[in-house]
């Protein structure tokens, strides 16, 4: 059975910010190092352009720094050296009151998707424009569009816990696009998903960079990555060891098996960390 939302179009999403935006959906990694009190090198001199509306899948094996990657881009660590750059903000040297602002201006989706359960699920969305003071009015209209975007009108009054993981990641989907991001990050958006449900979400995100919206997505799903030819950038042991396109349709399986970990697939397209698309 196909999504309510299938049908929909997200171009409408363009131009509709709730505030100016600083984030315009680039990313820019130089020479970025990480390492945790402790000694362990965590990412080692990273660096990794992403262009405004492009698609990312960054994958590696447990411990090969991804985790670190989003904190560093979330601003919930720094570097030990190099610099981050996401729109106009330099991560370096944003200031206590700055923070809370850029962090505003992404759009996050997380594995346990980080629902409130006390909230329904329009409460959930409208709650992220109103900590941006986003009029009654225009929260009342985003907040219906959203839900039927991600095939939920249906489940407005229900409350995270009548949802099943599929549904409410779509909730948090929704309520990521709340304030209009340009720049999605999904942390293992589909981990708690089974798997038909997983391709859904995947093609909703797929429709969402359609429109114009950078998506990072870090994932274990090494099957839904097959079927995208996007860019992957595998990490391991804190550096990218591969960066560039699977050549989808006609690729063949990635030789190693997911406990292994990435490497470099055969039809894989693409140099180092250099590489643009
Ligand atoms: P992944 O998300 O790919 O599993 P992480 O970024 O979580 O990788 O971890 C990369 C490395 O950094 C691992 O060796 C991990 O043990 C270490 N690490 C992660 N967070 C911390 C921390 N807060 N303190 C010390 N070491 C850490």
């Amino acid at each position: 059975m196909k999504l309510e939302y299938k049908a929909r179009s997200f171009s409408c999403f363009a131009g509709i910010g709730t505030h100016k935006k600083g984030v315009n959906g680039m990313i820019d990694f130089r020479a970025v190092t990480k390492e945790y009190p402790g000694g362990t090198v965590a990412l080692r001199d990273v660096t990794l352009h992403i262009a405004p509306r492009e698609f990312v899948f960054v994958v590696g094996a447990s411990g090969a720094g991804k985790s670190t990657f989003l904190k560093l881009l979330l601003h919930e660590e720094l570097p030990t050296s190099g610099s981050i750059r996401v729109g106009r903000f330099e991560l370096g040297s944003l200031t206590q009151r700055q923070i809370p602002y850029y962090r505003r201006q992404l759009g996050v989706v997380f594995q346990d998707f980080r629902l409130i359960t006390t909230m329904d699920v329009y409460d959930n969305v409208a709650f992220a424009m109103q900590v941006v003071g986003a009029k009654d009015k225009r929260i009342q209209e985003r907040v219906a569009y959203l839900l039927q975007l991600v095939g939920l009108a249906h489940k407005a009054r229900s409350r995270p816990n009548e949802l099943s993981g599929g549904e409410q990641q779509r909730v948090a989907i929704a309520r990521a696009l709340a304030n209009n991001p340009d720049l999605v990050i999904a942390d293992e958006p589909t981990g708690n998903i089974d798997p038909r449900m997983s391709q859904e979400l995947l093609d909703l995100f797929m429709r969402l960079n359609e429109s114009g919206t950078t998506v990072v997505m870090v994932t274990h799903a090494h099957d839904l990555v097959r079927h995208y030819n996007k860019r992957i950038v595998i990490l391991q042991d804190g550096e990218v060891v591969a960066d560039g396109g699977l050549k989808a349709q006609h690729a063949p399986a990635p030789p190693v098996p997911a406990a292994q970990g990435w490497r470099r697939p055969a039809g894989m397209t693409g140099a180092g960390s250099g590489w643009r698309r």
